[in-house]
């Protein structure tokens, strides 16, 4: 790389190598004489393109290339590079090994809108009522003089917050207008953070394993080198604890730590912890955040100010100046993962942006991902044991509720709770221990189908079957968000014998509301989850209000420290069982640990109550007793028998398009070509599978028609080089009109 400008008695003109979003290759441009002294690697610039216009990333600069027509740089954003060397490596890495396009990667790492940053504070975005005050006592005052402040009254009786971004934004500046004046007689105060969970109590001494794992971690932090641990414990063993103290020792060496979390419903209830030990010096990074805030907790942590980084998936790109320590937490996440765009693992990036850094990388988990685990034992990581939790306590006693007997011939769609699991509710309920229900679906049913002539209603554009959502009364599509108000009769055959099968969250809660009259609880899935602050607000409720239930998707089997918690109900463990995906069993094993990981902490005896249509299963039996070195086994000699990771890895790829059959021809021919070009460059008797073109398990989404083709090849094999020349004449992923194709790395999903 060519980057040093230095005098101008270089001959010829000097020029850029510029990323621009999203296109594959750099653009080069001239560097204006008046701009020579100030654009360098990492700086943000504004560019011609086209008659557009648009910012980019300069990667390099150097003596031009010798292209003619070259045009000028326009504009430098900023003093200083937006990202730093050891950055910028870490993406090109990324981009080299995702095969993704290099502006793809600097897009993810920049928060939007950095060239003309709002100037001042974030700007407050939600509003409640002032402490001590209610609603309903004010609403008399304004009801007639001031509607709009009636209207918003209201809304804060219902739910009691109310967030901008929820604003119909015709109704925008009547609102904010009445919100000021509201503001300034103290009804309401204005928030511009999420709200965080309380600390916990300090712990003291850290158990004699604790201290095992910390010494362990901190040897390697003190030598500034690259190392990985595999930090294994059982849920409540003091994670998070280790992560506090390991944190402690990186800023005491003046570097910086990273935290990842896998969803940002996470975040508060760590970002509590590390802001009582570490005050202002953490800031919290992720797309949730309002674009103003996220720009200025970026701009801290890239000054140094805010040296402890707490965040989802893309926080791995922090703009942190020395990272010494970054903490994967619950490692197995699939959402670490990410799914459109760069398909980029943040886990995996992890291990890749300690080794560029010479930092410590702690991936911590009750149930690695086996290819962790296979990690661990092969020496690539140090696997550090937290065998018991850290009161001591059992893990809780799984009972199995085999639901082919136990609701006692009725379908189960119209008993989903076993008579088993509400005599359990009952009894926790009233010795005040809470309850946890989970069900790994959302809305009200999982189908509706007509008795009479057997169809299912189905989404028009996907090939998924449209989900009851009652309270808003429409049927809706969960992968397109097409919706439908519920129809009176079957609309094929004009049958009124419709009927819903299967059930999901919404309808657990009408069951919950009319079998336990008295029972408080809250749902917390995507629903009820999607405004800012609504999953702490939730959670809260739970931990330390009134709430006695919480029931919801796979949101509630996550990471949460949450005290009172006696009983965990899964109310069908199948549904991830059945996934058409190698990865099923891991995922249901993993699911099941950590839900059953929710209970009894805390003073509480901890049940956990599992239904299923598959009470033999391994993965059931093995879930029963959390046993995870024996599913390890089982699983793993599955995966050598059958050439998946970590015996083999995979690249997949996803061809689609509007016409099913164009999309089906040029997969076939795409295949052939991939198998042609990629056999000759693999060693003789290696062995390197393409497979399909098959229909993807969602066969059709968005009108799109999908196919999936699959590559496994042995972990040694570099697969990068020869697969970049074969996609070099593919360069707007197109394989004929109308059919495009994504390309997934290591895909953590097959569906
Ligand atoms: P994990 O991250 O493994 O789920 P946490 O670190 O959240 O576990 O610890 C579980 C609970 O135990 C927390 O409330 C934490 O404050 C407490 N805790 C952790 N370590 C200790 C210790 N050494 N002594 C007492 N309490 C502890
Ligand atoms: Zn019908
Ligand atoms: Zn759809």
């Amino acid at each position: 790389m060519i980057n040093a400008i230095t005098s101008d008695k270089v001959p010829g003109n000097f020029t850029a190598r510029v990323a621009v979003h999203p296109i594959h290759d750099l653009l080069e441009y001239l560097i204006p004489d008046n701009l020579r002294e100030k654009v360098h690697p990492g700086m943000l610039v504004r560019v011609p393109l086209g008659r557009r216009e648009s910012s980019g990333l300069v990667i390099e600069t150097g003596p031009a290339s010798g292209r003619k027509d070259l045009r000028p740089l326009l504009e430098v954003f900023r003093e200083d590079p937006v990202i730093n060397p050891e950055l910028l490596e870490l993406l090109k890495w990324a981009a080299g090994y995702y095969l993704a396009p290099l502006s793809s990667l600097v897009e993810l790492a920049l928060p939007p809108g950095l060239e003309n940053p709002p100037p001042g504070e974030p700007r407050i975005h939600l509003f409640r009522m002032a402490e001590g005050l209610e609603s309903d006592q004010l609403l008399v005052q304004v009801l007639h003089s001031a509607p709009v402040q009636a209207e918003i009254l209201k809304q804060l009786a219902d739910s009691r917050e109310l967030s901008l971004s929820d604003l119909p934004p015709e109704k925008r500046t009547q609102y904010l207008r009445a919100l000021r004046e509201m503001k300034k007689k103290g009804w309401v105060k204005g928030f511009y953070r999420e709200e965080e969970l309380p600390a916990g109590a300090r712990v003291k001494d850290l158990t004699p394993d604790q201290e095992k794992a910390l010494a362990a971690i901190e040897a390697g932090l003190g030598k500034g080198a690259f190392e990985t641990h595999l930090l294994f414990g059982v849920t409540a063993s003091g994670k998070t604890e280790i992560y506090l103290r390991a944190a402690a020792r990186a800023l005491a060496a003046q570097k910086g730590v990273i935290i990842l979390v896998p969803e940002i419903a996470l975040v508060p209830q760590i970002a509590g912890r590390f802001r009582a030990h570490f005050g202002a010096r953490v800031s919290v990074l992720h797309s949730g955040l309002p674009r103003r805030e996220r720009i200025n907790s970026w701009a801290r942590i890239q000054a140094g100010l805010a040296p402890v980084v707490i965040g989802t998936r893309s926080a791995i790109f922090a703009p942190l100046p020395d990272p010494g320590l970054i903490v994967v937490d619950e490692e197995y996440d699939e959402a670490y993962k990410q799914e459109e765009g760069v398909h980029y693992n943040a886990r995996d990036l992890a291990t890749v942006r300690g080794k560029l850094a010479g930092a410590t990388v702690i991936l911590g988990t009750a149930t690695p991902a086996l290819e962790s685990y296979f990690n661990a034992e092969a020496g690539k990581y140090r696997l550090l044991n937290l065998p018991v939790r850290v009161d001591g306590r059992a893990l809780p006693p799984v009972t199995v509720v085999d639901l082919r007997t136990a609701s006692l011939g009725s379908d189960w769609t119209r008993n989903p709770l076993s008579p088993f699991l509400k005599e359990r509710i009952t009894a926790h309920q009233k010795e005040g221990g809470k309850v946890i229900l989970f069900l790994n679906r959302r809305g009200y049913s999982s189908s509706v189908l007509c008795q009479d002539c057997g169809q299912a209603l189905r989404c028009p554009n996907c090939s998924v079957s449209l989900i009851l959502h009652k309270a808003r009364k429409i049927l809706l599509c969960h992968y397109c968000g097409f919706s439908i108000p519920p129809p009176d009769a079957c609309p094929a055959c004009h049958s009124h014998r419709v009927r819903m099968f299967g059930v999901g969250t919404e309808r657990i809660e009408e069951d919950l509301t009319r079998d336990f009259p008295g029972l408080s609880f809250r749902r917390l899935d995507r629903d009820t989850a999607h405004r800012i602050g609504a999953p702490a607000r939730i959670l809260r409720d739970f931990s330390s209000g009134g709430v006695e239930m919480l029931v919801g998707t796979k949101m509630v089997t996550k990471g949460h420290d949450l005290p009172g918690v006696s009983l965990v109900g899964v109310v069908l463990a199948d549904l991830s069982l059945d996934l058409p995906d190698f990865r099923a069993a891991e995922r249901t094993f993993e699911l099941l640990a950590q839900v059953a990981g929710r209970a009894g902490r805390g003073e509480h005896h901890g049940e956990v109550v599992v239904q299923t249509f598959l009470p033999d299963h391994y993965v059931i039996n093995l879930a029963r007793t959390q046993d995870y070195p024996a599913f390890y086994r089982t699983e793993l000699e599955f995966r050598r028998k059958f050439f998946y990771p970590p015996f083999s890895r995979l690249v997949q790829f996803l061809v689609s398009g509007v016409n099913a059959r164009k999309v089906e021809e040029a997969s076939e021919k795409f295949k052939e070509e991939l198998e042609e070009k990629l056999s000759g460059k693999i060693r003789k008797g290696r062995d390197l599978l393409v497979l399909g073109p098959a229909p993807a398990a969602y066969a059709k989404i968005r009108g799109r028609h999908r196919f999936q083709i699959l590559i496994k090849f042995p972990p040694d094999f570099r697969i990068q080089a020869p697969l970049a020349k074969i996609l070099e004449s593919y360069p707007h992923r197109q394989l004929a009109a109308g059919v495009t194709f994504s390309v997934d790395i290591d895909p953590q999903s097959l569906l």
